[in-house]
């Protein structure tokens, strides 16, 4: 029986790699411009750091955990998401005794135990970035510049960014009270999840996927008829940045998150047209974070984005994101004695930068010109016998058709020349 990768994980071939890497540039370098840096982390972690970081009533942790026993008896967790797991490396390295805020950005894999569909993995790629050190709300606004810049810069256009406050631990406690109160009643036509959550986390059955428990709870209180002052103060200078700064964005009652450590803003980019779920990414403040992970009391925030996602979106407009070619230039010989000559002019070509590729299977003048073709060369060298007794190399320009003798001295200028051109 042949093995075949894990359900829910998948392989990224060239040229769809190539895809990755265009996205993957435009993201660290555009958060590279706001002044966010990487942090690379462990793939896993105590499970203790996201039972505590995440939320142990969340569905990350309750079902969706890759947890395992190590040989010495260590309850580890390939990590769902990566917020926490940067409080944690903000706490063991006491970067927070330093000059705030810490900007830092990171990209890979993580792992949720979750029904795999269209563009939804078990193995999935986020990038994220986490302000931690100030509770500026022109902070919040930063990030969600930024978040709109990728977006923008990737080439998304139909996207729609939703915002909200949650408030702060005191006026939403005020909150909860209320939405407990409204929920009540209509407990038992709630989903089993729901029966549970309402009275722990009421604004969890808000978020809850299951459309009954909507109509169950319609008319319910919304949570910016709650907010404190200095809460109001935070959600309307966040809007009125955006505003300044020509990021278009809906207020959403809806938008909560249900977790304790969450504070103020809260946001999320969604493609309608992407089918299924159609959030992409999301973030928000987060000043309960870090020491509910254990540290100091350091405000945070910061958004995460699923790449699947957003490939999926990119490639629905656009099948190929950048030059896909996998050579530039072909060289052509044919026969075992002018293989030495094409494999100098290869090392020639790299070593001047050029990507450059040649046959290894033996194939005829014919056979390689198509081959050069099926690279996405834009230029074949050919080399013959005639070319080697005078000193000079046939060069074809692949998409304009035309032939050209080229001395063998001026070979590198040449190409430089039409690859400029192309
Ligand atoms: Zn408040
Ligand atoms: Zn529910």
């Amino acid at each position: 029986m042949s093995i075949k990768a894990p359900r829910g994980t998948y392989d990224i071939l060239p040229p769809e790699s190539f895809n990755w890497h265009y996205m993957e540039r435009v993201l660290t370098e555009t958060a590279e411009l706001y002044g966010y840096y990487e942090i690379r982390t462990p793939i896993f972690e105590h499970t203790e750091l996201f039972t505590r970081g995440v939320g142990d009533t969340t569905d990350i942790v309750t079902k969706e955990m890759y947890s395992f026993t190590d040989k010495s008896e260590r309850s580890l967790t390939l990590r769902p998401e990566a917020t926490a797991t940067c409080a944690r490396a903000l706490i063991e390295h006491s970067i927070y005794g330093g000059a705030m805020p810490v900007k830092w950005y990171y990209l890979g894999p993580m792992f949720r135990y979750d029904r795999p569909q269209t563009g939804r993995y078990r193995q999935f790629r986020q990038f994220g970035v986490e302000a931690f050190g100030s509770d500026s709300p022109y902070l919040d606004a930063e990030v969600i510049i930024l978040l709109i810049d990728i977006l923008n810069r990737l080439g998304l256009n139909n996207y729609e960014l939703h915002l909200n406050s949650i408030g702060c631990p005191e006026c939403r406690q005020i909150y909860r009270d209320k939405l407990v109160a409204h929920i009540r009643p209509q407990a038992d036509k709630l989903c089993k999840d729901c029966q549970v959550r309402y009275s722990k986390n009421p604004l969890r059955v808000l978020d809850c996927k299951v459309e009954s428990c909507h109509v169950a709870i319609a008319g319910y209180p919304y949570i910016k008829d709650y907010l404190c002052d200095s809460c109001k103060t935070h959600y309307e200078t966040v809007k009125k940045v955006l505003k300044d700064n020509e990021v278009n964005f809906l207020h959403d009652d809806n938008l909560v998150r249900g977790l304790d450590y969450y504070t103020n803003t809260a946001f999320e980019i969604h493609i309608p047209d992407i089918g299924g779920q159609s959030a992409i990414g999301g973030g928000g403040r987060y000043n309960g974070l870090v020491k509910a992970c254990g540290g100091p009391d350091v405000p945070g925030v910061g958004f995460a984005l699923g790449l699947e996602r957003i490939l999926l979106a990119l490639t629905k407009e656009k099948e190929v994101l950048a030059d896909n070619s996998y050579a530039d230039v072909f060289v052509i010989a044919v026969g075992e004695e002018l293989e030495d000559m094409s494999t100098k002019l290869v090392s020639k070509l790299r070593k001047n930068n050029i990507k450059s590729d040649k046959d290894y299977a033996g194939r005829s003048l014919k056979a390689q010109m198509k081959f050069a073709n099926r690279l996405g060369a834009k230029i074949a060298i050919i080399i013959g016998e005639d070319e080697i007794n005078n000193n000079y190399f046939t060069v074809r320009n692949m998409n304009k058709g035309e032939q050209s003798q080229v001395a063998n001295d001026n070979i590198i200028e040449h190409i430089n020349n039409i690859l400029a051109n192309s």
